[in-house]
């Protein structure tokens, strides 16, 4: 097969090393204070002496430095980033147009209401959209990230569960959750217990009556879950759960699958956050800012953060008016960028397109399961939502483990998928296609696949030093993680 990856990858030392003392990005006047140093005539404060051995470089140094950088970097723009539990898909530049729009850029948080009516106007009809798409009352934008909606809605259900008399002490998550929701959960203060997955990948609803008793504040619940799994059984689950006093959250960070087909608030779910920054057209996996709203059925709106964006005879309004409010969950208002994204996205997709990306991203993983089906092992063999998982365990006899798999790779010019989750699959190969991605590139993906197969058969040793046209090939990630060195001392 033709590697996808070949061409002119320039080397690039640190900026450091390029250093050489005198040279100069720009030239400054002749100081014209004769006698005098320029550091005795500035003020102490724009002095810096905690940086020694600062890089001088001249401007086109500077440029290309950080340019050859940026083509080792692998992006969206540059081809599949099939991660899942990600939803990697690409976004259209379009909505990032829209979100640079000076009135919005310049806009500032302490702005008056009568001047901030457009971004006011924007938040409430993307408030309303969020509830019609969850099927859910109302949503609090707020939220930062998947992980603080969580924490928000687990907060939420102490606060609503404390109003009723008694907050209740444990919340289950299924084995095959997030690692954020056990986390989100302990950090309320509440005891998580885990709940097995049947044979099927899902949660086994007997296994949840015998655990649900009057302790129990919630079930967190992924729906699809994170082996791509539909929770066939989410109705009877949410009865179980609501007949002794408990509550349904939903993570919903893998609404892309269910976008215009179905409706987590018809389900029973009693509140879900979304991840804007995988469904909704905001780019992610830099850290940037992202966006994590909770929405909520009506008995635990009284509850949301504040404010909310309400419309009243003078206009909007922002409503800071909900005693029983948990307070705020973030300054100001919302991560706002990611807001006009989401919205401008909803608008020109419409109904209908949104639809279309629930259908095309399933239909993109059902095409790689069973396209690749018997080549990799496919522990749970059943029609998959927006994402498949396949294990190592076919390889297992050549000594080929998934980290190998996943680094060879990247000599075929593909992003790894996301491997060793969730962790009820040993070995998982965890595969999410999306919706933006055409056949032509699934297809390459898929010879990619089927050549490490036969390589692992028939030349291990290719794999286990994968990869090989890389700039760096195995590196000691966990080492950089922990032991980073972000200062440079001359060696
Ligand atoms: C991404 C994800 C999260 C966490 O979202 P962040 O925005 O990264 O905090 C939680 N649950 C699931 C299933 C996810 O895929």
């Amino acid at each position: 097969m033709k590697k996808a990856t070949c061409g002119m990858v320039r080397d690039e030392p640190l900026i450091f090393e390029r250093s050489k003392p005198g040279k100069r990005g720009f030239p400054l006047p002749e100081l014209d204070v004769s006698g005098r140093d320029v550091a005795e005539l500035l003020p102490k404060g724009y002095l810096r002496d905690d940086i020694a051995g600062f890089p001088e470089v001249s401007e086109v140094e500077v440029v290309r430095h950080f340019t050859r950088l940026s083509t080792w970097n692998y992006g969206v723009d540059t081809g599949l980033y099939p991660l899942g539990s990600c939803t990697m898909k690409y976004n259209p530049k379009v909505n990032e147009k829209v979100a640079r729009e000076e009135n919005f850029l310049l806009s500032h948080p302490y702005q008056p209401e009568e001047l901030s009516q457009g971004n006011l106007e924007l938040m409430y009809q993307l408030e309303r959209f969020l509830n019609e798409i969850t099927g859910m009352d109302r949503t609090t934008l707020q939220p930062a990230a998947g992980a603080h909606g969580e924490l928000t809605g687990m907060l939420l259900i102490r606060a609503y569960l404390t109003s009723k008399g008694n907050p209740r002490k444990k919340v289950l998550i299924p084995d095959s959750a997030h690692g954020t929701n056990p986390a989100s959960a302990s950090i309320v203060g509440y005891q998580v217990v885990k709940v097995k997955s049947d044979e099927r990948g899902c949660v086994d609803s007997a296994e949840l009556d015998r655990l649900v008793d009057e302790d129990v504040a919630a079930l967190m619940i992924t729906n699809p879950n994170t082996l791509g799994l539909f929770e066939e059984e989410i109705v009877k689950i949410a009865d179980i759960v609501h007949r002794k006093g408990a509550l349904l959250y939903m993570d919903g960070a893998n609404l892309n699958a269910l976008l215009g087909k179905a409706r987590p608030g018809d389900m029973g779910v009693d509140a879900i956050h979304l991840n804007l920054h995988k469904t909704f057209s905001t780019p992610h996996g830099g850290g940037g800012p992202g966006s994590g709203p909770v929405a909520v059925k009506e008995h635990l709106a009284p509850f949301l953060p504040v404010p909310l964006v309400e419309k009243g005879a003078n206009g909007y309004y922002l409503n800071y008016d909900l005693p029983q409010s948990i307070g705020k969950v973030r300054t100001f208002y919302a991560n706002f960028g990611v807001l006009i994204k989401a919205y401008a996205y909803i608008l020109t997709m419409g109904a209908v397109g949104l639809e279309k990306v629930a259908e095309r991203a399933v239909v993109a993983a059902n095409y790689l399961r069973v396209k690749l089906r018997g080549v990799y092992h496919l522990p749970y063999d059943r029609i998959c939502m927006h994402e498949v998982v396949f294990s190592d365990k076919n390889q297992e006899q050549y000594g080929v483990k998934t980290l190998d798999i996943a680094k060879r790779l990247l000599d075929y010019g593909f992003h790894p998928p996301t491997i060793y989750f969730p962790l009820i699959v040993p070995g998982a190969l965890m595969i999410e296609p999306t919706d933006t991605e055409t056949k032509e590139e699934l297809d390459s993906f898929i010879e990619a696949m089927k050549e490490i197969a036969r390589e692992a058969k028939e030349k291990p040793e290719l794999l286990h030093s994968a990869p090989h046209i890389t700039k760096v090939s195995r590196l000691d990630e966990v080492g950089a993680a922990r032991n980073p060195i972000l200062r440079w001392k001359k060696r």
